[in-house]
């Protein structure tokens, strides 16, 4: 079984983009998410290896939910997916620690490719 991955994005789109890329790639989707709280919830019941989290999202955005995740597990790999607009937002999550972007749009080989690194 290769690594748990979650899908964190509001776009059902972009999720179907990440899902097809991961699965191909050898990855387990063990959830996918909406917005922010969703990922917080699914972080804790399905514990994944590795996350890719969307920045904007509506009830709680992307860096709020990393905060909250990385506080329940601080070597969880996450992935962040950052839109034109979001350089403020970036910066802050360098600040909390996170390490791995990739700026949309992208193609699905890409993000597996940073995924395998991480
Ligand atoms: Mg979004």
């Amino acid at each position: 079984m290769g690594k748990k991955l979650l899908i964190v994005d509001d776009s059902p789109a972009i999720r179907v983009l990440i899902e097809r890329a991961a699965l191909a790639g050898g990855y387990e989707v063990c959830a996918q998410a909406k917005n922010g709280e969703e990922a917080v919830k699914l972080y804790s019941s399905t514990l994944p290896d590795v996350i890719t989290m969307d920045i904007t999202m509506p009830i709680k955005d992307g860096l709020a939910a990393s905060k909250e995740i990385l506080a329940l597990n601080p070597e969880v790999k996450i992935l962040m997916l950052s839109a034109m607009g979001d350089e403020e937002i970036v910066n802050q999550a360098k600040e909390v620690g996170i390490t791995h972007f990739m700026k949309k749009p992208f193609k699905g080989e890409e993000i597996i490719k940073i995924l395998d690194n991480m």
